[in-house]
């Protein structure tokens, strides 16, 4: 026994579209973005996760990064399994040869099975002997420690990068939920285009994720506002490198609307809630994670549009994974997990 636990490894993994979380014995050893950098000539892996990062949009033709979800789902196989491979190297053992590779993995509610077969797939390839997949909203539940087993309704609401969840959860199930494509990166294009816009610059990617953190706001008036933030991109009429300030109020006008979408489908899924678990809802309130969850202001207004008490995780960006890792402990136990046969 002793032998067999020595070469049997178990990890759970939040493989999201912007950050993908690896937890083992209830630590997350690994956080780093979704990316992975390519030499595009002998497609050798040269990066993955921050080093990647640090490379995306600067690259010169030899060398393309790579983010292999899109979405909520992998995109792109090959590139999604070199950066499966790389975060599970970045692992802290002396053992790489698994007799028993135990893994669950989070996937999205809307995933169709052709999805689901790729996710096991990819796990395949990594040599896992024995993977469960689990639904995002109810890894966040078991995450923020709601009991789900319970007949009792929770509304969970993720914000990622590239996918909104919105569930209800009872029973060990997800009642009802609504998917939607508008999240973070969406976040981030509709900044990028508003700077394009008023101040005829050009940013990257990287630099709206910032002006997102520094001053991003889904509320026009904050009780505690951010200092304005300055940027660097490139004046689209002189060619020149320019710098510009921008202030919160500019960064909430420009994401009302795909605020505003997220807010029609939390409505949406409030009313095709069935009556007894809305009542739960009324008493309980919704909670809110992923990273998404952070912008500034978004509880009060999604508080102020639906009357009810939104709730913000402690750390809404690690909810996912410590419920996947819940799940891991408990997959004798939990119904609700996919095993790789059933597909
Ligand atoms: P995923 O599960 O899809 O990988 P995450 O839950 O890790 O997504 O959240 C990533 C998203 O959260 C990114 O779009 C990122 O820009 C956004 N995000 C992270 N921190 C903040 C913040 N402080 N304010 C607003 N958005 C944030
Ligand atoms: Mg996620």
């Amino acid at each position: 026994m002793k032998l067999f636990s020595l070469f049997s490894q178990e990890f759970a993994i939040d493989l999201g579209t912007a950050n993908t979380l690896i937890i083992q014995d209830g630590t997350v050893v690994v956080n780093e973005p979704s990316i992975v950098a390519i030499d595009w000539k002998t497609g050798e892996t040269i990066a993955v996760g921050t080093r990647a990062m640090l490379m995306h949009e600067k690259t010169h033709e030899n060398i393309r990064t790579i983010r292999p979800l899109k979405d909520g789902v992998i995109a792109d196989f090959q590139a999604a399994e070199s950066m499966i491979r790389g975060m599970i190297g970045m692992l802290d053992t002396k053992r790489r040869f698994f007799t028993h590779l135990k893994m669950v993995i989070c996937i999205p509610s809307g995933i169709t099975e052709v999805e689901k077969r790729a996710v096991f797939d990819s796990a395949d390839h990594v040599d896992a002997k024995e993977v469960y997949l689990i639904y995002e909203p109810m890894a966040a539940a078991l995450g923020i420690g709601l009991d789900v087993e319970e007949p009792v309704g929770n509304m969970i609401i993720d914000i990622g990068g590239g996918t909104t969840e919105i569930a209800v959860i009872a029973l060990s199930g997800i009642v009802c939920d609504q998917s939607l494509r508008i999240a973070g990166d969406e976040f981030t294009r509709a900044i990028i285009e508003s700077i394009k816009k008023t101040h005829n610059v050009l940013i990257g990617e990287r630099t709206a994720e910032q002006i997102k953190i520094h001053v991003g706001s889904a509320l026009p008036h904050l009780e505690n506002p951010p200092a304005d933030y300055s940027v660097n991109g490139r004046d689209m009429v002189s060619g020149i490198p320019k710098q510009v300030t921008i202030s919160y109020q500019e960064i909430a006008e420009c994401l009302n609307e795909p605020i505003s979408q997220i807010e029609e489908a939390i409505v949406k899924a409030l009313e095709t809630t069935p009556p007894e678990l809305s009542s739960d809802i009324f008493r309980t309130g919704i909670y809110l994670t992923g990273g998404g969850a952070l912008l500034r202001g978004l509880d009060k207004r999604i508080a102020d549009r639906t009357k009810l008490e939104v709730h913000v995780t402690e750390d809404p960006l690690q909810a996912v994974v410590k419920g996947t890792g819940i799940a891991l402990k408990n997959t004798d136990k939990f119904t609700f997990l996919i095993p790789r046969k059933s597909i």
